[in-house]
């Protein structure tokens, strides 16, 4: 995978954790500042930590310094928060600050065409998605690796349920951290807002570099 959100969120051996493209109160009303300052700086960010902390984990083993007894432990670590630092750096960029008009362009217009039978129906399905996923987790438009078509799916937490080479273009995050301090119980509230808000060139973008095989 190769966008510019993910490439910032490595630097010199390490995680890192980008910063944020808008303001903190730019995402109201779909995401109070408070919750965009936890959500951003203390979730996404110990995230990250725990990436880091993980790969040090392995590094450890690898030097022998360390029993290969923890390296299926370290993996599962790793697998968890490295998947959340490259949902949230996807999910940072593809929201956009005002509710948008924004509709899928090109190529991801076409595709949503093909695979949903249009974007009303994309709307309903992602939706339903993202409403039904258990637990904590997120709502996933992507690409299947094998026939290359688009696909939906919910992830739970931030690795589990995932098809390998799965490449996610636009995703939701549907933990109680994303939305809790401002919609409470009311997911499909928070859901329905999002779908106003998602920054449809960006994830049009991303179809586009997927289609070139640079994403
Ligand atoms: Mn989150």
């Amino acid at each position: 995978m190769n966008s510019s959100c993910l490439l910032n969120g490595y630097a010199d051996g390490r995680y890192v954790l980008p910063p944020l493209p808008y303001g903190e109160s730019a995402l109201e009303p779909l995401i109070c500042a408070e919750t965009l300052y936890l959500h951003h700086d203390k979730h996404h960010a110990a995230y990250v930590a725990g990436a880091n902390a993980a790969l040090e984990t392995l590094q450890l083993i690898s030097e022998g310094a360390l029993s290969p007894a923890h390296a299926e432990n370290a993996c599962r670590n790793l697998a968890f928060n490295l998947g959340g630092h490259i949902l949230h750096s996807l999910y940072w960029q593809n929201l956009t600050a005002k509710a948008a008009v924004h509709v899928p362009e090109g190529e991801l217009a076409l595709a949503i065409e093909t695979a949903f039978g249009g974007y009303a129906a994309f709307v309903k399905i992602f939706s339903a998605v993202a409403l039904a996923v258990q637990g904590s987790g997120w709502a996933v438009l992507g690409t299947d690796p094998v026939s290359r078509r688009l696909m939906i799916t919910g992830i739970c937490k931030h690795h589990e349920v995932l098809v390998p080479g799965f490449c996610p273009l636009l995703v939701c995050d549907v933990w109680e951290h994303a939305y809790y301090l401002t919609w409470s119980n009311d997911r499909k509230g928070y859901v329905n807002t999002f779908m106003q808000h998602i920054n449809w060139p960006v994830v049009s973008e991303r179809y586009e570099k997927f289609l070139r095989h640079e994403f």
